[in-house]
């Protein structure tokens, strides 16, 4: 089987085939910096990383375009309210770029943390803007858009196709919109590209039609078309933006430039505390240093951001992720039983002999391997590529367990095979080793006792099965990192020895 994605214009589950072949153009929305990262941020940035990730490893080339939101994003995420930045700015008292500055470094900083791959290229908003005016000339031209007191908006009854993406039918917008909100349109269901300033408006351009500043949905329009071109391959972004920011841009662009906009919509489901959204605007919203850091009432402890990345992981993209302080303390015994299983591996790769590689245990990796890829190969469904990696963790701890001794070859296959599906593809094993990925400081100290007490138990083993070498080379390079075993008639006990 191919890949099969589902596509949100279509409704179904489609094979996916890129414009062009081995290559792949993705755009996602990108993040409106005016605060800190949450765990929606984490949702989205993960799952459209995984695309990516995914994307590459079955061998096309990617280039990931995603956006920097810095100008136009109002506060209704609408045509109505102030600036989100703006709005920042003057709470901080600041510039609006240095809020912009101060939030895109936060962002990238926790989406490192987190293990993102950052994108290609990062567009910020206002550095497109005479792009989004010419967006904006051409759309006059074609009658799509009309200047109503320096504001432009999109005519939408002059677009039949306006709500293909989120199928709301043109005569069922009317609906929730006020009369007094349709201000200078034409028709209240219009949208803004571009949009009048008032003297006092901190970020705002000079445009034919005075003063003024571009409207949110118009700037994923241009850079998208900018740096991929149209029609691209994937266009990504969280659901929550499907009307009317999502159905916007493919409005503008096919109305501006004809053809279609994007071919595939991969559109990523919200995350839920108590049942309801978890959102900023809603003052329930949990960010990511929080949640490394365990300041906050919801939360018991700190969480390593492994942890939270195997939690995002552990419901498919399109599902609800339920937060809970519990289910992320189940990700952290889930995510220490891979991880623990692997150090077991790297351990034992370490005093391994020479030998050939185990062919039953090899057929075993490929079948897990295959049951892997047909996961992922289904809609990127990564809650069933980690059964399948726990399944594979099964087998390995019994082979390790077992009487066989487990040679070099066998063990490296093993290791590789954890590196290339939990580490390039689901980016759960940083590419700096396992040692920056052990819980947050308070839990440090039980996850290594917990890696000592095996080490023992193998060196155990190792008597057991009088070799003394393996026993004598785990003993002496415990002794090396600080740890003393003593040997008594009931078992082994160990000390870390002060230096
Ligand atoms: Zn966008």
């Amino acid at each position: 089987m191919s890949l099969q994605l589902y596509n949100h214009l279509t409704r179904t589950l489609e094979a996916f085939i890129p414009i062009n072949s081995g290559f792949v153009g993705m755009y996602v929305c990108g993040p409106t910096v005016y605060g800190e990262s949450h765990l929606g941020h984490a949702k989205c940035y993960i799952t459209f990383d995984i695309v990516h990730r995914y994307l590459e490893y079955a061998g096309y080339t990617v280039r990931y375009v995603q956006n920097i939101t810095d100008v136009g994003h109002l506060v209704g995420d609408g045509d109505t309210g102030e600036d989100k930045i703006g709005k920042q700015a003057r709470y901080e008292r600041v510039e609006p770029m240095q809020v912009v500055e101060t939030y895109t470094r936060h962002y990238f900083r926790d989406m490192d943390m987190l293990n993102v791959i950052r994108p290609d290229i990062s567009p910020r908003a206002s550095g497109h803007v005479l792009e989004q005016i010419e967006l904006t000339e051409t759309l006059i031209e074609k009658g799509h858009a009309y200047e109503s007191n320096g504001n432009v908006y999109f005519a939408v009854n002059s677009w039949p196709e306006y709500g293909k993406l989120s199928r709301r039918k043109l005569d069922d917008l009317e609906e929730g919109i006020r009369l007094e909100d349709k201000g200078d349109k034409r028709d209240p269901r219009d949208f803004a590209v571009w949009r009048a300033a008032t003297p006092n408006h901190l970020m705002q351009w000079r445009s034919p039609w005075g003063q003024g500043f571009p409207g949110w949905h118009a700037e994923c329009t241009v850079m998208a078309r900018r740096y991929l071109g149209l029609p691209f391959d994937i266009h990504g972004g969280g659901l929550e933006n499907i009307f009317p920011h999502n159905e916007s841009e493919i409005a503008q662009s096919e109305a501006a430039y004809g053809g279609e906009f994007a071919n595939h919509w991969l559109l990523n489901n919200m995350v839920t505390i108590d049942g309801g959204k978890m959102g900023k605007s809603m003052g329930n919203s949990l960010n990511i240093q929080q949640l490394v850091s365990g300041d906050h009432a919801r939360l018991s402890q700190g969480y390593s951001p492994m942890v939270i990345r195997f939690f995002i992981l552990s419901s498919h993209y399109r599902q609800h992720t339920d937060f809970s302080d519990e289910a992320l303390q189940g990700a952290t015994k889930g995510y220490k039983r891979l991880v623990n299983t692997l150090t077991l591996v790297q351990q034992r790769l370490e005093v391994a002999k020479l030998g050939d590689i185990d062919d039953e245990f090899q057929d075993i990796v490929a079948e897990h391997k295959s049951r892997f890829v047909t996961a992922m190969d289904n809609d990127f469904n990564t809650p069933q590529a980690l059964a399948t990696l726990f399944d594979l963790n099964k087998a390995v701890n019994s082979l390790l367990n077992g009487d066989k001794t487990v040679s070099k070859a066998t063990l490296e296959l093993i290791d590789q095979t954890y590196q290339q599906l939990g580490g390039d593809v689901l980016g759960l094993i940083p590419s700096d080793g396992l040692t920056t990925v052990t819980q947050t400081d308070e839990s440090k100290p039980a996850l290594e006792s917990e890696l000592i007490r095996m080490l023992i138990d193998l060196r155990t083993t190792a008597r057991k099965n009088k070799d003394y070498a393996t026993s004598d080379v785990i003993r002496d390079q415990l002794a090396e990192a600080g740890v003393v075993l003593e040997d008594r008639h009931d078992g082994t006990s160990w000390r870390i020895e002060a230096n």
